[in-house]
Parts: structure tokens; C-alpha cells; sequence
């Protein structure tokens, strides 16, 4: 088990996620997100924009997946 948070995973706030595979972490960070949309979290919002721009970038997508997926395989064993 290991935890990150949803400022090391580009969003704004340190709000902890945990589970065993990077992706299991990815997914509460994605409906996490989805909450602050819906609640229109100014500083989530920003994030997000940032996240779409990321998208928009020829390769930034999977570069940015490839950092997040490595600060997750440097963390601790809970
Ligand atoms: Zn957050």
C-alpha cells in the first residue's frame, strides 16, 4: 500500500490517496477531481486547466503519467 497526494498528482490540495497499484490511486484521484469540478474549487479548476493543456502537448500526457508513475514507485511501502 502506498500513499500519494493530490498536489503529486496535479491537483491543489493535500488531500491523501492510497492503494496498492498506481493506477487504484489514479482513479480516486480522478473522482476526487470530478467532486471539486462539481463544488467549482477554484484552485482544482485551475489544476484541471493545466491538466487539459498537458493533453493538448504532443507527448505531454505520457510524460506527465511516466513522472507520476515514478514519484509512485520512489514511495515508501506502507
Ligand atoms: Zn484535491
Amino acid at each position: 500500500m502506498k500513499k500519494m497526494t493530490c498536489n503529486e498528482l496535479g491537483g491543489a490540495c493535500d488531500l491523501e490517496f492510497s492503494g496498492n497499484t498506481f493506477d487504484e490511486i489514479a482513479e480516486q484521484s480522478k473522482s476526487h477531481g470530478s467532486d471539486m469540478f462539481k463544488n467549482g474549487d477554484p484552485a482544482h479548476l485551475e489544476a484541471m486547466h493545466k491538466m487539459r493543456e498537458l493533453m493538448h502537448t504532443e507527448g505531454g500526457l505520457e510524460k506527465w503519467m511516466k513522472e507520476k508513475k515514478e514519484l509512485f514507485e520512489a514511495k515508501p511501502e506502507l
